[in-house]
């Protein structure tokens, strides 16, 4: 069977959700392969967590002559793996970087590029994707014609299965060239932690809009995320009320979210805002006006003050926690 290879993403070691998700991906179409580009002393670690999502084989590519100098060495690298092991298809994270790298790898194996999909399966001439396009209104099946298909994948695409592999660690020496060390990361300054997770990977989101009607009443959104471990989104009316940073915006001009869950409350869903979340697998939302057109596209929809419905939605699901 043909080798499938994930890129993986991490920080420091630690795997994020959407690897596993491009395994579960990847196992459709050959056995899976996972890249690890980062220390050398975190590659048993990661091998072990990657196996149980079905890794076969975990390429270790050590970065300590890469690290520092943004997405063009990792792009340099994967090529040089590529080249040796021949790969039935590459999936990469649909992240801002994962887009740069595939973008760079594409051109460098001069083979076709599909990003964003939302689905992969196996076709007869090679992987078929799906996208959602146009604030999803529409899906587009796609199949790369020339070359190794290099695909990115949203988050959420898939429920993660878990599989054993083998995991087998491989170390691969990547050599770089000094153009791909032509820009350099200076400094770096994790985030502040919220311990929520990630928007872009949550399972599940919870927003919140205009109806929330202040900076601190997005306590009532926090608090029934908390409950839920969701991620926190907004709207722009929310964002732009200086209520949430603009990290947090759901839709065309902020980010694009596809989680199992997403409840959207006290936001009209207006056409920018179901951009960033009309793909989400199941749509609830609370809005005290019955007629809102975010009801129009919703699986279950509660019409109600959020003030009242959402402490009481936590009472019943901390209750159910015991
Ligand atoms: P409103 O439309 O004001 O809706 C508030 C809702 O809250 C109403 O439905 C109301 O019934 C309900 N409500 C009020 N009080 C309560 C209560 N106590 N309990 C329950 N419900 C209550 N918007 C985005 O979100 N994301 C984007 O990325 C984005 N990009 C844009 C890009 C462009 C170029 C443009 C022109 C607009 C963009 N917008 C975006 C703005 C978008 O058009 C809407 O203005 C915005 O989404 C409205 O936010 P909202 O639903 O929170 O507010």
């Amino acid at each position: 069977m043909s080798e499938v290879l994930v890129l993986v993403d991490h920080a420091d070691g630690d795997v994020k959700k959407p690897t596993y998700e491009l395994l579960t991906l990847a196992a459709r179409l050959g056995e899976p392969s996972a890249v690890f580009i980062g220390a050398a002393a975190q590659s048993a670690d990661v091998a072990a967590k990657v196996a149980a999502y079905g890794a076969a084989k975990v390429y270790a590519i050590d970065d300590s002559g890469l690290k520092g100098y943004l997405v063009a060495p990792k792009a340099e690298a994967l090529q040089q793996l590529a080249a040796q092991c021949s790969p039935a298809a590459i999936l990469v994270p649909s992240s801002a970087e994962g887009k740069e790298i595939a973008g760079r790898l594409a051109i460098k194996m001069d083979s076709g590029l599909i990003t964003d999909a939302v689905d992969v399966v196996a076709g007869d001439d090679g992987p078929v994707t799906t996208q959602s396009v146009f604030a999803g209104n529409y899906k587009v099946t796609a199949q790369v014609t020339q070359g190794t298909p290099i695909i990115t994948v949203k988050p959420n695409a898939v429920t993660p299965e878990q599989v054993e592999g083998a995991g087998t660690v491989e170390e691969f020496a990547a050599t770089v060239s000094e153009v791909a060390k032509g820009a350099q990361i200076v400094a770096t300054e994790p985030r502040k932690a919220s311990g929520r997770p990630d928007l872009t990977e949550a399972a599940i989101v919870v927003s919140g809009g205009r109806g929330v009607g202040s900076k601190e009443n997005f306590s009532v959104i926090e608090t029934f995320a908390d409950s839920l471990g969701a991620a926190v989104g907004a709207s722009r009316a929310a964002v732009d009320s200086g209520w949430m940073p603009h990290s947090y915006q759901v839709g065309q001009t902020g980010k694009t979210v596809s989680p199992q869950l997403y409840v959207a409350n006290g936001i009209s869903g207006a056409i920018q805002h179901r951009a960033g979340m009309q793909t989400s697998k199941t749509i609830v939302a609370v809005n005290k006006d019955d007629e809102a057109p975010i009801f129009e596209l919703v699986d279950f929809g509660v019409v109600g003050d959020l003030h009242t419905v959402l402490p009481a939605a936590v009472a019943k699901i901390n209750a159910r926690k015991g």
